[in-house]
């Protein structure tokens, strides 16, 4: 070498390397100007350097996480699994014994069935949800009449609204048109509102079900005259076991899965859902499906037959 200038990469005070100019030439030398030169170009090729070994660091920790993540609904998914199958067979022989049964006996095994059948819905929450996780569920689009779907909702929830003096109320216009939507997630959709519609709705409370349409869309929404939400947690209550922390809602039981599951079946299907609430005053949920016309142009333009 017939001339060289060395310069430090400097990153927060520490040397993560150095750059080097050498000239072999004879005669030919390095100026002082060329090494303040190459302190500049250092200088930013330190930070640029630094920048994409956190950036390497960053996305080796995100891998970590999302096979985390995997692994853990995976792991629920089995643990559910088998959980549910003794829970079958204790539910079914425990419904046997009490259409046999009188008296309090009767009486002690309905307690037995109605927490076996919540302890059932729980362990379907966790398993609908670690499929969603675990993006295995499959989405079986067919041209449904929303109608009946809403009305066989409404058919299961009714023996316990009307528990609590509870009103359920339809209202949907008579030209709704069909829709193109999964019938077993839709139901589990309107399950999941409907019954928070119950569950955080005093007794003699009013619940309606309507829909309307436009060009692309019906939108359903499921009001109540409950609880109310206080407005800083209208998104937070979508998430995974998101419940507002207020002692009348933690007395309602359930693991704020519900509203997480409804979310995921809604978007995968290419909606959207929101609620619009007041506290003290109820609550309305609202989701968007599409109209068979436009789901049929959107399968068409993704290339799907
Ligand atoms: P869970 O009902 O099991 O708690 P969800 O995910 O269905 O779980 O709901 C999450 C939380 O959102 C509930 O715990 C409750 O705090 C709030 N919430 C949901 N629906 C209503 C409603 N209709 N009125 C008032 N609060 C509601």
């Amino acid at each position: 070498m017939h001339s060289l200038v060395i310069s430090p990469l400097l990153v927060k005070q520490r040397a993560i390397g150095v750059l080097v100019l050498a000239k072999v030439a004879q005669g030919d030398l390095f100026a002082p100007s060329d090494a303040e030169l190459l302190s500049v170009l250092s200088g930013q090729a330190a930070i640029a350097i630094e920048n994409a070994r956190l950036f390497e660091e960053i996305q080796h920790a995100y891998q970590g996480l999302q096979k985390l993540d995997h692994m853990k609904s995976e792991f629920i998914n089995i643990a559910a699994h088998e959980l549910r199958t003794p829970l079958g067979i204790l539910l079914g022989y425990a419904t046997i014994l009490q259409e046999k049964a009188e008296g309090e006996v009767q009486e002690q095994l309905e307690i037995i069935v109605r927490n076996a059948m919540r302890l059932r819905s729980l362990i379907d929450d966790m398993l609908n949800l670690s499929h969603l996780e675990m993006g295995k569920p499959q989405i079986k689009l067919e041209r449904i009449a929303l109608r009946h779907i809403i009305d066989e909702s409404v058919r299961d929830l009714s023996p316990l609204a009307e528990s609590k003096g509870q009103n359920i109320e339809i209202k949907l216009p008579q030209d709704l048109p069909p829709i193109a939507a999964d019938r077993q997630k839709l139901g589990l959709i309107l399950a999941n509102l409907l019954s928070n519609a119950v569950k955080f709705t005093p007794e003699g409370g009013r619940i309606t079900v309507e829909a309307k349409s436009n060009e692309h869309e019906i939108w359903v929404s499921v009001s109540d005259t409950g609880i109310g939400i206080p407005p800083g947690e209208h998104e937070m209550i979508f998430e995974r076991f998101y419940q507002v922390g207020d002692s009348l809602t933690r007395k309602q039981g359930g693991i704020g899965l519900g509203l997480a599951i409804a979310k995921g079946i809604v978007e995968l299907c290419g909606g959207r859902i929101w609620v619009e609430s007041q506290v003290g005053r109820g609550s309305t949920f609202t989701f968007s499906i599409l109209r068979q016309q436009a789901a049929d142009e959107s399968r068409m333009a993704n290339g799907d037959t």
